[in-house]
């Protein structure tokens, strides 16, 4: 193996450190091999050096961070991944204070940026304002509602139907009888076909559309966004973003680690070795340790050839089942204010492969970039192509909605989250039933072997959710080590 192949957490002793013991010949040059450096591997490492552990933080990517990727290539710090972080995320703000990270809105004290007018383009048709949409004959809400625009409407029957008392609830076998598609769930509100489609199927935040992602999911959400109301800390933004860059949190953690931290070693076979694990990567390196916690997406552990210990037929079918939510998101430069032109919204919600559109500043905190956020079954049309390609396509699209667009964009990052092996799409999307069926056996441990990851957080979600199963995984490993 190459020097350059290591990036350290600690210092180069470290990498040195790792060559040396595995040449010993000891079966046990580790307590925990850690697979994964997003946040839910980077807690669980941290938790358990404190404990006095000797770990390894093994990760596939040159960079640690895994979804959360602040790209450098564009002017002011873009986040491409985890973006908003609440002031209720208590594990998180603990580490962000602890490293004296600084929170930050972007583009906040920019007029621009204040204005939050959003348009909507349904069925070729440009509706500019909400008293356009209130009145516009594509509006199919009853006559009080009018006003709320789709994604609002989904909010509100979302939380209007909301059956969980407590937020973990939704993975109780009580509230299994609720593990039916939104699309049921909203049929039974009384919705039509069409209604739905434009609520839910339009641009949907979980899952590829409404007939296939759990009402549960969204149940679990609505209930955790109150409990993260009551959790806030007053003495941040009610949700920002890191100063810097988001990155700057995975980067700190992996720096503070005293023990070894491997980039560009992707781990493609797990089995028992003793009564241990020997992990082997596509390197050919072996690593052994008395203990494994793989901290990533189901849709990447479905690529790693588990031998032993044996993994029981539900658990592999949810590892090559499970769906993830999808994201294709594309930047574009700005080259001229374009809104002076038309003087229509900053922000967009259509109807077509685009999806949705944000006006994003850059580092002096004007509008530097149009970001579009394409998300459900409309990647897949994106996916197809090249990244350019559908840079272009969708420049042309643009063009088409928005003529005043014409010469005053152009491409300049293209980012499709499931097309990277090592994340498969964006967060857990669990479809109907499926909650039911995996959501109290995807974190069971199986000693040696333990499970961390967003997907198998209980109480939290989003980052906070990562940082909750890594403290949790972690605490199962010192209890199993004794
Ligand atoms: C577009 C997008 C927007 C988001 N927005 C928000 C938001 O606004 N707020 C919020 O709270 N959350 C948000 N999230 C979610 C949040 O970023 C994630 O929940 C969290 O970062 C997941 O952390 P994790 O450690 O569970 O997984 P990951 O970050 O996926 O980490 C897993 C790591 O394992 C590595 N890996 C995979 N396979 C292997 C292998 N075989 N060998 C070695 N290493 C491997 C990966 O490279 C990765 O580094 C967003 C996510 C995305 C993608």
């Amino acid at each position: 193996m190459k020097r350059r192949d290591f990036i350290l957490g600690a210092s180069t002793v470290a990498a040195t450190s790792i060559i040396n013991r595995s040449s010993f010949g000891n079966n046990y040059p580790y307590d925990v091999a850690i697979i994964g450096a997003g946040l839910s591997g980077l807690n669980a490492a941290r938790i358990l050096e404190d404990q006095g552990l000797k770990i390894i933080v093994i990760e596939a990517n040159g960079r640690v961070g895994g979804k959360l990727l602040t790209t450098k290539s564009l002017d002011g710090n873009q986040e491409i991944g985890g973006t908003s972080i609440g002031s209720g995320y208590e594990r998180l703000i603990k580490v962000i204070d602890k490293y004296k990270l600084k929170p930050y809105s972007p583009g906040k004290n920019n007029p621009y940026f204040g204005n939050r007018a959003i348009a909507m383009h349904l069925n070729n048709t440009l509706i500019s304002t909400r008293d356009n949409w209130e009145k516009s004959k594509q509006n199919p809400f009853p006559s009080n509602l009018k006003r709320q625009y789709p994604w609002e409407r989904l909010r509100y029957i979302v939380n209007d139907l909301n059956p969980l008392s407590e937020t973990t609830d939704w993975y109780n076998p009580l509230y299994s009888k609720y593990d039916i598609s939104l699309h049921k769930a909203l049929q039974g509100y009384g919705l039509k076909d069409d209604e739905i489609r434009l609520i839910a199927g339009i641009n949907p935040s979980h899952g590829n559309g409404a007939k296939d992602i759990s009402i549960l999911q969204y149940f679990f959400s609505s209930s955790w966004v109150s409990d993260q109301g009551k959790k806030m800390d007053k003495s941040k933004p009610g949700v920002f973003q890191i100063l810097g860059g988001n990155s700057l949190i995975p980067q700190h953690m992996a720096a503070s680690l005293k023990g070894d931290l491997i980039l560009n070693t992707k781990i493609n076979n797990l089995k028992s070795y003793n009564q241990g694990v020997r992990l082997s990567s596509e390197s050919g390196m072996k690593i052994d340790a008395k203990t494994v916690i793989t901290s990533i997406p189901l849709t990447a552990l479905s690529n790693i050839e588990i031998e032993t210990p044996i993994i029981d037929h539900d658990r592999l079918t949810a590892i090559n089942n499970v769906g993830y939510s999808k994201v294709y998101l594309i930047y574009f430069k700005i080259l001229r204010p374009f809104w002076e032109y038309d003087e229509l919204p900053l922000t967009y919600w259509t109807d077509t492969h685009i999806g949705r559109i944000f006006t994003v500043p850059g580092g002096d905190s004007n509008p530097a970039y149009i970001k579009t956020w394409t998300t459900g079954s409309n990647t897949a049309f994106l996916d197809k192509m090249s990244p350019s390609q559908t840079a272009e396509y969708i420049l042309k699209q643009l063009i088409l909605l928005r003529p005043s667009l014409k010469n005053a964009i152009e491409p300049a990052l293209s980012w499709s989250w499931q097309n990277q092996t090592t994340a498969g799409g964006t967060y857990v999307a669990w479809q109907p039933g499926e909650i039911k069926q995996f959501a109290n056996i995807v974190a069971k441990p199986i000693p040696p072997l333990f499970f961390a990851g967003e997907y198998t957080a209980k109480t939290d979600r989003g980052m906070e959710g990562a940082m909750e199963s890594g403290e949790r995984a972690a605490a199962e490993v010192i209890n199993y080590l004794g």
